[in-house]
């Protein structure tokens, strides 16, 4: 077995448990409830339930709701559905919300310990009296109000009787500290809003410095580990668990992923379904959980992805050909074959008798361990692609021509006698003959042919529609160039045939039924499909068009 090399939180997490620091790690995955969960969530996701399925713990999912504002339960209840369908269980279900109450208590230890006080400046003045990275800050003229003063004052804004932004609760620190975060950071803000779960129960929030860490430590989080923005936020985590004495959570940081031709960012997704550049978050072109699952996505294949990328420490954009890499790995063993026309030209075999039908076997799925076979009715008329023809092909063309043979797939070898035409001069059929002592798995016509073509048969054919996708933007890093990133979309990320012609098997489609049309690509069904309109989406091509 190949032996992969440990990253450094697995390093990190080994020391750890080889000192008997801990018996066993517990990690949480901490979205805000702001968004649906994409590609970059989906990294954060296999990193922190990977490491506590490699070694003994557990993870806690932590909804961080702190921010009343842009919170809704929509929200809360996609995330738990993406994170049970990637295929992870959490412990813990936990709203940071729930510990409001807790919270509360902290920051009274803290002013009584002399180490937080009320600030009465507003936000501008706060902002001019934070110094820059080279000048210290200046203390607030309110920096030295008594303990028995600022419990007051706390109390009387959580009851409140003060306006939004009228005073705040800020950490007594280091006004002159290098690290601006711990310039005396602001804990709580008064917002007379409504949240989510705690109604109107609180006016005063917590900041995410002063909510997240707390709620790690509440948790015995042994390893909390958040993206590279966060590192000087640390120094800020570590004191504020010190000061309050409680269990010592420890933050570390690693590299956000990024997809390229996408954006991952909640706050840009958001502008793009509420301005109706995509049908809604689960459009198959969203780099979301939802929009990769309605794509077609396997979980295997993104946890594969998130796997293959591994973590890192410096950002970079992630080719979105990887992602399309894994997928196809797992379609390709998991998919069943089938074989639909998307332009179709007819062909008559004028030496197969009128009337007569049969059912041919074809793989189901060439990959599959024992290999299934489904039933494909041939008839005397079908259907080929339009261009699997030319009339005076290049040498080499080794699709049908005027006197060529091909193999029509699982069923018989077939030469094409005429080409009929109406009075334009445009091709409306092709007179064939089929071989029939050529039939697949019995061919005993010693005759050898290059290309193989998928058919169907026109009388037992049934219509679908296809939605063929591109890449959302028409540039590398969108989020990256000049201007507004939705300046940069893709006019033509969506394409759709609204009617191609497919064998019947795929009447028998169940959501989440995923195929492999032939030479065409892998498809699953979509939602918006029903009895009398299938409607499917192409997850990927079967090769990567874009590979140089
Ligand atoms: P966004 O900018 O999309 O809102 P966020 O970091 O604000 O991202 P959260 O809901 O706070 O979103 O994220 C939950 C967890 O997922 C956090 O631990 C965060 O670090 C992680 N995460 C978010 N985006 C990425 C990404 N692109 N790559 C890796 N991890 C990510
Ligand atoms: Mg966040
Ligand atoms: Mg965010």
């Amino acid at each position: 077995e190949e032996e992969k090399s440990l990253n450094f939180i697995e390093e990190i997490i080994e020391a750890d448990l080889a000192a008997g620091k801990y018996q066993q790690i517990v990690t949480r995955f901490p979205p805000e409830p702001n968004g649906y969960l994409h590609i970059g969530h989906a990294s954060s996701i296999v990193l922190n339930f990977g490491l506590t399925q490699k070694y003994p713990g557990y993870t806690n999912l932590r909804f961080d709701d702190t921010n009343p504002v842009t919170e809704e339960t929509e929200y809360v209840d996609s995330i738990k559905d993406d994170i049970r369908w990637l295929g992870f269980t959490w412990k813990n279900e936990l709203f940071a919300s729930d510990y409001f109450g807790k919270l509360y208590e902290f920051a009274i230890i803290l002013i009584k310990k002399g180490l937080a006080y009320v600030d009465d400046s507003t936000s501008e003045e706060i902002a001019a009296m934070k110094g820059t990275p080279t000048h210290p800050g200046s203390n607030s003229p309110f920096r030295d109000r008594s303990a028995e003063e600022n419990l007051d004052l706390f109390r009387r804004m959580k009851e409140g009787e003060f306006p939004d932004g009228s005073r705040t609760l800020r950490a007594k620190v280091d006004m002159a500290s290098p690290n601006m975060i711990m310039r005396d950071p602001i804990l709580y803000r008064i917002k007379h809003a409504h949240h989510h779960r705690t109604g109107n129960e609180w006016c005063i929030y917590p900041m995410y410095d002063f909510a997240h860490g707390q709620s790690d430590s509440i948790e015995n989080i042994t390893h909390s580990l958040c993206t590279m923005e966060f590192v000087p936020h640390r120094e800020l985590y570590d004191w504020l668990i010190k000061q309050l004495e409680i269990f010592p959570s420890h933050q570390y940081e690693f590299a956000r992923r990024n997809l390229n031709y996408t954006v991952t960012s909640k706050r840009k997704l958001l502008q793009l379904v509420n301005e109706q550049h995509v049908v809604g978050w689960d459009d198959p072109r969203m780099p979301t959980i939802s929009g990769l699952r309605r794509r077609g996505y396997t979980p295997a294949s993104i946890r594969d992805f998130c796997e293959r990328i591994g973590i890192a420490k410096r950002e970079n954009l992630i080719d979105v050909s990887l992602l399309e890499f894994c997928v196809r790995e797992d379609l390709n063993k998991v998919a069943s074959r089938r074989m639909v026309v998307f332009d179709p030209l007819k062909i008559v075999l004028t030496n197969y008798p009128e009337g007569q039908e049969e059912m041919l076997k074809s793989e189901d799925n060439p990959e599959a361990d024992p290999v299934q076979y489904r039933e494909v009715p041939f008839s005397r008329e079908l259907y080929i692609e339009a261009d699997d023809f030319m009339e005076n092909p290049p040498k080499k063309f080794f699709r049908l021509a005027p006197g060529q043979m091909v193999r029509l797939k699982s069923a018989y070898i077939i030469r094409c006698d005429e080409v009929v035409k109406d009075a334009d001069g445009k091709i409306t059929a092709l007179h064939c003959t089929y071989i029939p002592e050529s039939k697949s798995g019995s061919d005993t016509s010693g005759i050898n042919v290059k290309g193989t073509l998928h058919w169907v048969s026109i009388k037992h054919a049934v219509s679908a529609e296809v939605r063929l996708y591109d890449r959302l933007f028409r540039v590398e890093d969108p989020s990256n160039e000049e201007g507004d990133f939705k300046d940069y979309i893709n006019p033509d990320s969506l394409h759709v045939i609204s009617r191609v012609y497919a064998e019947p098997a795929l009447l028998q489609s169940g959501s989440g039924d995923r195929y492999q049309f032939l030479r065409k690509g892998y498809f699953c069904l979509d939602k918006d499909s029903s009895a009398n309109n299938l409607v499917f989406n192409r997850t990927v091509t079967l090769k990567d068009a874009w590979a140089k």
